[in-house]
């Protein structure tokens, strides 16, 4: 892992400020002053300003053995937009404040930088401060986003009601699978040495764990047809401990179809390989970042409509539980919540 490389002595902590930060091109009017001064300056005029974070810390949140750091760069930013989408909301900026160890290059920070800016690209974000400092051992990132919302889209997790619709975008389960790849190839590397990992066939799910993507898009697509989610939260912990956050904190019950959830095929596939119940993958794996959210039940025919969202189940009186209905036999299994320690 480790590279030689331009030594971070070398710049110093300003030389090494300016060197990750010179090329930044402000591109969202709220973006007032980025930067260069004590600190960002945004204007929000009438707009509600929405703001998260999150704390990564190497050896906890990710693993250098397996992550390239354009990869981490990218997955931390995406992370956080991840949360300001799921309040139906759209990001707007971002603070990035890292601690390093002597063990990093200022090259290795370029890579980090490399991912950083092209989440900020894809997602039209802008990266308008942070903190540097040096660490005892190995890396630290800690990202805010800051977003704007309207009072009247907001989605929070609260206000789901009986008979409304419950809906997931994209599949569940892949980058749980593609953590078990990774781990798999990283034990045969230790016991057998040399040999090249074998990712072939399921390079989706290497892309979802390491790579992943938050749906600004879907947003984007419910806010073209005039729907507001009644509620909403992201998929960070899997499905089932999510949909519970909604229902306690909505006050309702649930039922949920196990031959709706959608699942990749790569997914299916390496979950046989490894012997895995396919179904816990997609429930209680973490670290998808899809949106699962309700409507109200008149959005049906709008809703089917969009190609990245599948309707899973129905919002029920708080009284029903919460349940998935299983395939074929139709037995009714309790949802539970297996959170799930990843990044985010
Ligand atoms: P201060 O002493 O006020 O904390 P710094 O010297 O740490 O200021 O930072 C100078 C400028 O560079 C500030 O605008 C700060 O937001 C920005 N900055 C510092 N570290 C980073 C970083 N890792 N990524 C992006 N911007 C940073
Ligand atoms: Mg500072």
């Amino acid at each position: 892992m480790e590279k030689k490389g331009t030594p971070l002595s070398e710049l110093g902590e300003f030389g090494l400020i300016d060197h990750l930060t010179n090329a930044i091109k402000l591109q969202n009017d709220s973006s007032q002053l980025g930067v260069g001064d004590d600190a960002a300056v945004l204007n929000y005029k009438n707009k509600k300003v929405l703001v998260t974070t999150d704390l990564l810390l190497e050896g906890i949140h990710f693993n250098m053995v397996y992550t390239p750091l354009k990869h981490l760069g990218y997955k931390a930013v995406v992370v956080n937009i991840s949360d300001i989408v799921a309040m139906n909301a759209i990001p707007k900026q971002i603070t990035v404040s890292i601690g390093v160890s002597a063990r990093y290059t200022v090259e290795m920070l370029d890579e980090l930088y490399d991912g950083i800016r092209l989440a900020c690209e894809v997602y039209a974000v802008d990266l308008v401060g942070g903190d540097t400092s040096s660490s005892l051992t190995g890396l630290t990132i800690s990202i805010t986003c800051v977003g704007e919302g309207d009072d009247e889209t907001l989605s929070y997790r609260n206000g789901a009601k009986d008979t409304d619709l419950i809906c997931v975008t994209g599949d569940l389960g892949s980058a749980f699978m593609g953590l078990q790849l990774l781990e798999r190839e990283q034990k045969v590397l230790k016991e057998v040495g040399g040999v090249q990992p074998d990712f072939a066939g399921f390079e989706y799910l290497l892309q979802r764990q390491l790579k992943p993507e938050a749906r600004l898009d879907v947003v984007k697509s419910l806010r073209d047809k005039n729907i507001i989610p009644t509620s909403m939260i992201d998929i960070s912990d899997g499905l089932s401990s999510e949909l519970l956050h909604i229902c306690k904190q909505s006050r309702v019950g649930c039922r949920i179809y196990e031959e709706r959830i959608p699942v990749d095929f790569q997914t299916a596939k390496l979950a046989e390989e490894f012997n895995m119940n396919l179904i816990t993958a997609a429930l209680n794996g973490g670290e998808d970042y899809e949106l699962l959210f309700s409507v109200p039940l008149k959005y049906h025919d709008e809703i089917i409509k969009l190609p990245q969202v599948r309707i899973i189940g129905h919002i029920t009186d708080e009284s029903k539980g919460a349940f998935m209905i299983t395939r074929g036999d139709e037995t009714e299994i309790e949802l539970v919540a297996q959170g799930w320690n990843g990044l985010g």
